[in-house]
């Protein structure tokens, strides 16, 4: 079992593999994700500061999604973006 905190709602809970987000909080999460990922699409050198600003989501948000590994940025500066 692992100890979570909800990124979202700052819950803490368990589950049996590491999440980030609490069952109340997994729509959010995924759409917020469907939306990142739609528009690094569309423009794929953004960084995690044009993405929140873009969307609404919060940068610590967007980098957490790349901290998780489901955001798959080869090239721009993502990473580098000091908060
Ligand atoms: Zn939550």
């Amino acid at each position: 079992m692992y100890t979570n905190v909800c990124k979202h709602c700052r819950k803490i809970f368990k589950s049996r593999f590491k999440t980030y987000s609490c069952q109340n909080c997994k729509k959010i999460d995924n759409d917020h994700f469907d939306d990142i990922e739609a528009y690094l699409k569309e423009y794929p050198n953004s960084n995690a500061l044009q993405i929140s600003e873009a969307l609404g989501i919060t940068a610590f948000e967007v980098l957490f999604y790349l901290k998780e590994g489901r955001l798959n940025i080869s090239r721009g500066n993502f990473e580098k973006l000091s908060d």
